[in-house]
């Protein structure tokens, strides 16, 4: 069983400006749960559970996983894929759906123009295919979490913010309109309701922020799965909690907008 290591990359000096500490106007500690690849079972379970808890869920999508001709990155991928009207449909039940990869490659292993290409393609297909999709309010959630300073500074020309991997998976929680670089942690390929269960109690007993848990599947499905039974019961326990939100990243975002 490993933990995911990701590719450290150096935090942009400019990305900082967009961050301020938490008042107490705001609540202390905000999760993000945020759901990557796609699986079509999965991703409407977990629309559900969420829903029952009276939240939003955060599902990042493969713009090309469900076209005739995508190569399975992995064996982690094999199962049923959903396509964009599922996406659509479970947008206009009030979830998040946002772009994971053009085709889940791993953009710092080629050639930075290609990789740029995919950023592009990726989007532009998201605008034709999602309604109401803006770019320009979008996170874009690199494939393996693998980015670099200058690939991110890419994306974030075209998009709001970028989910990658990290030092911490705590992150200053945003409060200020501009570009966002934000961290996320993962575990897998086994069960990872131990792990979630860790790094979220951890989280609550310190002094707080924005903990982005990078998820996939439920049950079977997918790299490092949670159990729905678990996901169910840790929502309707963090809804309990006064100072905790559970929101999408773009939903937090969204606020600091305003
Ligand atoms: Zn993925």
């Amino acid at each position: 069983m490993h933990r995911r290591s990701f590719i450290k990359t150096g935090i942009l000096g400019s990305m900082a400006v967009g961050f301020i500490s938490c008042t107490s106007m705001e609540k202390s500690h905000i999760i993000t749960l945020s759901f990557d690849d796609g699986m079509k079972k999965s991703f409407y379970k977990t629309a559900d559970i969420f829903e029952e808890n009276d939240l939003h869920a955060c599902l990042n999508v493969i713009a090309s996983g469900h076209l005739a001709g995508f190569k399975l990155p992995n064996e982690y991928h094999t199962d049923p894929r959903g396509d964009f009207n599922d996406w659509n449909l479970l947008r206009k039940r009030g979830h998040e759906i946002m772009p994971h990869s053009w085709d889940h490659s791993d953009l710092t292993s080629m050639p930075p123009d290609q990789a740029k290409e995919d950023i592009t393609k990726c989007l532009e297909y998201f605008e034709e295919h999602l309604e109401g999709f803006k770019a320009s309010e979008a996170v874009y959630n690199f494939a393996y979490n693998a980015s670099n300073p200058d690939l991110e500074q890419f994306a974030l020309s075209k998009v709001r913010a970028v989910r990658t991997g990290g030092e911490s998976h705590v992150n200053p929680i945003p409060l200020k309109a501009g570009p966002v670089r934000f961290c996320c942690s993962s575990y897998g390929p086994d069960n990872a309701d131990k792990w979630v269960e860790q790094q979220i109690n951890g989280f609550l007993s310190s002094r707080g922020g924005w903990l982005v848990l990078n998820l996939h599947g439920l049950d079977e499905e997918g790299w490092g799965p949670v159990s729905s039974k678990f996901l169910n019961y840790l929502l309707k326990r963090l809804v309990k909690i006064e100072n905790v939100e559970v929101l999408a990243a773009g939903e937090l975002l969204k606020r600091s907008m305003v």
